[in-house]
């Protein structure tokens, strides 16, 4: 946890119960010291400024502290928790946010409600480093924040300065100064030196046009860009993106720089390019790639705004900087929700459903994660209806908005995933995506009927809507030959029959007919049904389009209700499997 850095966490307990659950959140907050509720105790930690965690009634707990409260200003962040572990309470601690938010990491951890009952109402500073996030801004010197937050405690309003094309809404108490000199807070894109008592917000809205001789290393890119914005005073965490020509946006150690560094990527051809004037065009330039500066037009094309430095000329590379008028950010994540019931949510996708704007999906995955979405914009499309679930989260996602593109499963399964990043790619559009992965059909059946996948295996997919039937049959054949599990989505649906049919036959040309199959429909979900079965004996009426197979090799096996392909530990270690205190 962020918080565990300045100050320590001390858990009290009353109950055996309450000690089990202490000694649990100490998975989370490694360093917590953990006693039994006496009071001398509460009394020399409060003043030590641990936050102190009570695992008891609430009642308890405020007749224990109240002759300690003093204010807002000095008093340590309390939470309460109750005894069986459903509802984090965060009661003292209001100057800073952090409190809120350590309880809703706690209640993620244990699967509790965090009982938040502050308001953000006008008078309070709303979590400054919850704003700054949710602005797309990089804290430069996060480690000033509480002093600035001392400002506000004590005059009402913080003085801010902001550079001219950063279109972000302060919040309502903010001043905004013209010189940043008299400002408590400073949002801009430039490197200001090393200022210690106002808070530096960088605000990412920096492009850089990149034109190269190929066979230059993602070093050299990254030492040319650092150069160019030392000398121009820019800081390097205002770069968002970098802009070139199509086929050199193709480039893999470019690719690379930018993954790593999360930044955007575009590439323009030359028409796009052309659409915008160079400011140093040259001839050789055009006669070799018909644009007149490849760095200044990449950089303003991809900014939509105004040339910050033109071209730049080093060794193998030139670069150009523009700078984009700054809006709030919108962000899109294509969240992988898993097979079914919301616990088989990774933790990830659950921070990420909470915090985001807008839900897009279709009605049986969002009816999963009903309890989760009140107050979210819902955006509901029907199964077939992909292009356009995509087209709709990448629209709110550029209006500004934070949106999650739900997609069952992992996204980057047969998911939204490659849709959307297909999307984007043919818009050439600059959105910040990440995608979140999910459990996979194939995890969760595997895990219900044993160890199915424990050697290499193959996955198919029965669906002919986007891959030609002829091609599926090949593919089938081919890995029906190489004697591995077979794991089959998308086997049947009402109108689409015959394909099982049609695969069964193709693969008994190589594999037996006792060889294990297992049908699993719905799995982690309410209607979960599991059919143990030969592939001579498949009943291909079991088979629906919630369904996944499972097609086992010639050394797959039954032993009891499990279904084992065995990883091959047997044929190495067969001595060291007996466990023979058991057997007698
Ligand atoms: N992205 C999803 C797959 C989508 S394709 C994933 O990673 O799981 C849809 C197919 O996935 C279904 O036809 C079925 O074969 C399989 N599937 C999805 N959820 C399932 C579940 N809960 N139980 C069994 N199969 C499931």
């Amino acid at each position: 946890m962020r918080n565990q850095k300045n100050s320590n966490f001390t858990i009290f307990y009353l109950s055996s119960e309450g000690k089990k659950l202490a000694e649990k959140l100490r998975i989370l907050l490694k360093k917590a010291e953990i006693y039994k509720l006496k009071k001398e105790l509460i009394a020399e930690i409060w003043q030590k400024g641990n936050i102190l965690i009570f695992i008891m009634a609430l009642g308890i707990v405020i007749r224990q502290i109240t002759e300690f409260v003093k204010s807002k200003k000095e008093d340590p962040g309390v939470l309460v928790i109750n005894e069986t572990g459903k509802f984090v309470i965060p009661l003292l601690g209001g100057h800073s946010a952090e409190v809120n938010k350590i309880a809703q990491e706690l209640a993620d951890f244990t699967g509790a409600e965090p009982v938040i009952t502050t308001a953000s109402d006008s008078k309070a500073l709303p979590a400054l480093d919850l704003w700054i996030k949710r602005m797309g801004l990089i804290s430069k010197n996060p480690e000033i924040l509480p002093k600035i937050m001392a400002i506000f405690n004590e005059r009402r309003y913080l003085k801010v300065y902001k550079e001219i094309n950063l279109k972000i809404p302060l919040f309502n108490f903010a001043k905004e100064v013209d010189n940043y000199r008299e400002a408590e807070v400073i949002i801009t894109n430039k490197s200001l030196g090393n200022l210690k008592t106002q808070l530096i917000l960088i605000a990412p809205n920096l492009w850089v046009g990149l034109g190269f001789h190929e066979g230059i290393t993602e070093k050299e890119i990254e030492i040319a860009i650092n150069k160019v914005f030392k000398e121009k005073n820019l800081d390097i965490l205002a770069l968002k993106g970098i802009a070139t020509l199509e086929k050199k946006a193709k480039y893999l150690p470019l690719k690379t720089f930018c993954q790593n560094k999360k930044l955007i990527l575009l590439g323009f051809n030359k028409d796009e390019l052309q659409k915008k004037e160079a400011c140093t065009p040259s001839k050789k330039v055009f006669q070799a790639v018909e644009v007149y500066s490849v760095s200044e037009q990449s950089a303003l094309v991809a900014s939509k705004g105004a040339l910050l430095i033109p071209k730049r000329t080093l060794k193998n590379i030139t670069i150009a900087v523009a700078e984009e008028i700054y809006r709030i950010p919108g962000k899109l994540y294509i969240v992988g929700t898993g097979p079914g019931k919301i616990e088989y949510l990774t933790l990830k996708a659950l921070t990420i459903l909470r915090e985001a704007e807008v839900i897009v999906g279709y009605k049986t995955y969002l009816k999963f994660l009903e309890r989760l979405l009140p107050g979210k914009e819902i955006y509901n499309f029907s199964m077939t209806e992909e292009i356009k679930r995509a087209k709709k989260a990448i629209e709110e996602a550029l209006k500004g908005k934070i949106v999650a593109l739900i997609s069952g499963g992992d996204p980057g399964i047969y998911g939204m995933a490659g849709l959307v990043l297909e999307i984007l790619g043919k818009n050439n559009l600059s959105l910040e995506v990440e995608i979140i992965p999910g459990i996979s059909a194939l995890n969760a059946c595997s895990a219900l009927i044993g160890a199915p996948l424990m050697n290499d295996f193959a996955v198919i997919s029965l669906s002919d809507r986007l891959t030609p039937w002829e091609e599926i049959k090949k593919r089938l054949n081919l890995i029906s030959q190489a004697d591995l599990p077979i794991v089959i989505y998308n086997p049947r649906s009402k109108k689409r029959k015959i394909q099982l049919s049609e695969a069964k036959k193709i693969i008994l040309q190589y594999r037996k007919e006792t060889i294990p199959v297992a049908v699993v429909c719905s799995a982690m979900r309410d209607s979960q049904k599991i059919y143990f079965t030969t592939l001579g004996e498949l009943d291909e009426n079991l088979v629906d389009m919630k369904s996944t197979i499972i097609i086992g090799s010639s050394k797959s096996f039954y032993f009891n209700q499990w279904f084992i392909t065995p990883r091959g530990y047997e044929r190495k270690y067969e001595k060291e499997f007996e466990i023979s205190s058991f057997l007698e």
